[in-house]
């Protein structure tokens, strides 16, 4: 039966007669601010206006280390494909933007649709008068497992600040420590020397000088998990970020070092520029594999999935093209037994923190969910709600859409702010990844 047969039927649902039909996007604002005056703080935020009083999206384009760019896209390249369509038609609008530039994917471009794909199921969910996760099929659990860092510049410091964690609740530590020799390192405290360093190059508006060496870092790690498992015992789970700062060799070494104490996950142990090289890593160790925070274009390290190479799916739904994107990587990984664990840092917006959640809590295949659960007060006053944290474990309010709402007047209080990411170099001055 054609549609307008059916509606003149009689038997059109309530629901379905009550779609807002005529909504139209008026407009695309962007906020860029930084409420904690920090390094990595920035957030560039946009709000989809519609023709309905009191109706609009808040979303989360941030994208560290671009900021700026992506603020300018959006307004200069994203805006005027938005305003007069229809916001209920996101999947249209996804493969719209995702077309409307011609060259497509990146960081910047992804950055941009992962926010408005945000705002657009806000507003849906404003418009249904539930919760995001309840269009994505319903919550599928009682809250969502996560996990917290616990770093130091050396084993005692790392067992001290896991043993606070574990006081607090949490069942799974991610475990980072500084190498002998280095000054700095990804995770852990730096040196007083760096710090004064990074400080420097912050006032200069430079990026900041590191040094990186992997061979004595690769020792170092199984060493660290070593201590941690004698001293805090075999029930609490305990993952480590090697950032892609090794050799395909040493990732390799690295996995079967780990072995004998059994991570929860060891992630992102190559670059995205070495996908293929997983398989390597695969046929050498059993030590569970996560990855997946660089991807930025919606279906890269699709071969991680497809040749099961990885156990966890670590996208960022900031990054990667937001809800919609992270819901079809969730349900590919489904048949493969690949469990999620969304990239949840403090340098993306809670906007996005309560997306993975919402994501997180629908589907069938969640593992695990990195979130940010301490912020600065000035973070709080910017934003109205972020997933809550309680005894190991996050969740979100039963509110209709995201749950999150922007202090706009709050925001403009705390202006963008140049503070960019450090060049890593190797001892011979060789550039390498963060
Ligand atoms: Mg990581």
């Amino acid at each position: 039966m054609k549609r307008r047969a059916f509606i003149l039927s009689g038997l059109a649902p309530v629901a379905w007669a009550a779609v807002p039909r005529n909504l139209k996007i008026t407009a695309v604002k962007v906020v860029v601010t930084n409420p904690a005056r920090v390094a990595l703080g920035n957030y560039v935020l946009v709000k989809i206006e519609t023709n309905q009083a009191g109706l609009w999206g808040w979303g989360d384009c941030t994208c560290s280390g671009s900021e700026l760019g992506v603020a300018k896209f959006l307004e200069e390249h994203m805006a005027p494909g938005l305003v007069g369509r229809n916001p209920m038609q996101i999947e249209d609008l996804w493969q719209t933007l995702f077309f409307l530039p011609y060259y497509r994917s990146g960081s910047v471009h992804m950055s941009a649709i992962s926010g408005i794909d945000m705002a657009l199921w806000d507003i849906k969910g404003k418009v249904a008068d539930l919760a995001v996760y309840e269009l994505l099929g319903g919550r599928a659990r009682k809250h969502l497992l996560t996990y917290s860092t616990a770093s130091g510049r050396n084993f005692q410091e790392v067992e001290e600040n896991a043993r606070k964690l574990m006081a607090r609740g949490y069942k799974v530590i991610k475990a980072q420590v500084a190498t002998p020799g280095m000054e700095s390192g990804y995770s852990v405290p730096q040196s007083e020397r760096q710090r004064a360093a990074t400080d420097k190059a912050y006032e200069e508006g430079l990026p900041p000088a590191e040094v990186w060496e992997p061979g004595a870092y690769v020792r170092t790690v199984p060493k660290l998990f070593e201590h941690l498992r004698k001293t805090l015992g075999e029930d609490i789970g305990l993952l480590h970020d090697v950032h892609e700062r090794v050799t395909p060799n040493q990732a390799v070494t690295l996995a079967q070092d780990l072995q004998p104490y059994k991570l929860f996950y060891l992630e992102d142990p190559l670059r995205p520029e070495h996908l293929d090289t997983f398989r390597l890593i695969r046929q050498h160790a059993s030590t569970p594999i996560a990855m997946g925070e660089v991807f930025v274009g919606p279906w890269e390290g699709l071969n991680l999935i497809e040749e099961h190479l990885i156990d966890y799916i670590r996208n960022d739904l900031a990054h990667c093209g937001g809800i919609t994107t992270g819901k079809k990587i969730a349900t590919a990984c489904e048949p493969k037994g690949i469990l999620t664990a969304w990239h949840g840092p403090g340098n993306i917006a809670p906007i996005s923190h309560m997306a993975n959640a919402h994501v997180s809590l629908s589907v069938a295949n969640f593992g695990i969910q990195e979130c940010s659960v301490e912020w600065a007060p000035a973070v709080h006053e910017v934003f109205s709600a972020m997933p809550v944290f309680e005894d190991g474990y996050v969740n979100v309010a039963e509110k209709p859409g995201l749950g999150v709402e922007v202090n706009e007047t709050a925001a403009a209080k705390y202006p963008y702010l140049r503070r960019l990411r450090p060049a890593i170099r190797r001892a011979d001055e060789t550039a390498w990844p963060y």
